[in-house]
């Protein structure tokens, strides 16, 4: 596929690592775009790339990942969602909104978070006026050195509804943003990956790779530190690990998350 110029590749997700990081470490791409997870589960199973730009799409991209995607090339961001394309890496590799095109307000909903609120009128199938997205945005507080007056992102943190809601010493729920736990978590020397799901009102599992003894108390004892520097009460809060399951394919990874719903169901 492609032109004279240009050559494209698609690469199916859903077929295996090690034939997907084989024959792509042979088609030699200037230039990738995938998923964080993917393209780390490829570049761990020895795909060779040498790019002008990795670029990373469809999930959040932790600092962990980015770090060994740059054995690959300089790595950017593009966030895009069901919305449209809302935000574009600069010449300094810097994530600007799109407010050429679209217009932000941005709801400030604590821990120096921000919600999107959109208005697309260029959209007339289906406009999109005042319209409250999902995620949550840390913003970067300087102008980018590249002149462009629109807002930098300096972080996409994850969705509203993945927030957790732990218990606070008086057992009242305390929220915690899914950045401060990938933080601690990304602490962890040696841990490959995670996920951390909230199961109960008071419960909180951690899966891990590799899951080893010496790790697993590393982990808890960072999870445990980042929850008492949140205001919440570690010694109320259930704490448990598994070995990391591997993730399905084709599935958006979701490294920290809340199971719906929390309170037990009540019978009539
Ligand atoms: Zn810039």
């Amino acid at each position: 596929m492609g032109s004279r110029w240009l050559d494209f590749r698609f690469f199916d997700l859903l077929r295996p690592v090690a034939d997907l990081a084989r024959e792509l470490t042979a088609y030699r791409p200037t230039l990738i775009v995938g998923p964080p997870a993917v393209l780390r589960a490829v570049q761990d199973q020895g795909a060779g790339v040498q790019a002008e730009r990795v670029v990373s799409v469809a999930e959040v991209l932790d600092p962990d990942d980015a770090a060994h995607l740059r054995a690959w090339g300089p790595v950017v961001q593009v966030y895009q969602a069901t919305e449209g394309l809302l935000a574009l890496p600069c010449e300094h590799g810097e994530l600007h909104l799109t407010e050429a095109h679209v217009h932000f307000d941005l709801e400030a909903v604590g821990g120096g978070l921000v919600r999107p609120v959109i208005t697309d009128l260029r959209r007339r199938v289906q406009p999109f006026v005042c319209h409250r997205l999902d995620d949550l945005l840390r913003l970067h507080p300087e102008p980018c050195p590249c002149g462009r007056a629109a807002r930098r992102v300096a972080a996409i943190v994850g969705r509203q509804d993945d927030a957790l809601q732990l218990p606070g010493p008086g057992g009242e729920p305390v929220t915690i943003w899914p950045d401060f736990l990938r933080g601690a978590l990304s602490a962890v020397p040696g841990l490959r990956d995670y996920r951390a799901e909230q199961t109960g009102a008071a419960a909180l599992t951690l899966a891990l790779n590799p899951c080893t003894p010496d790790l697993d108390t590393r982990a808890l004892a960072e999870v445990r530190a980042a929850l008492r520097r949140s205001g919440a009460d570690p010694a109320q809060v259930t704490l448990s690990t598994v070995p990391l399951p591997p993730l399905a394919p084709g599935t958006k990874r979701r490294r920290v998350s809340r199971a719906r719903p929390l309170a037990p169901e009540v019978t009539p």
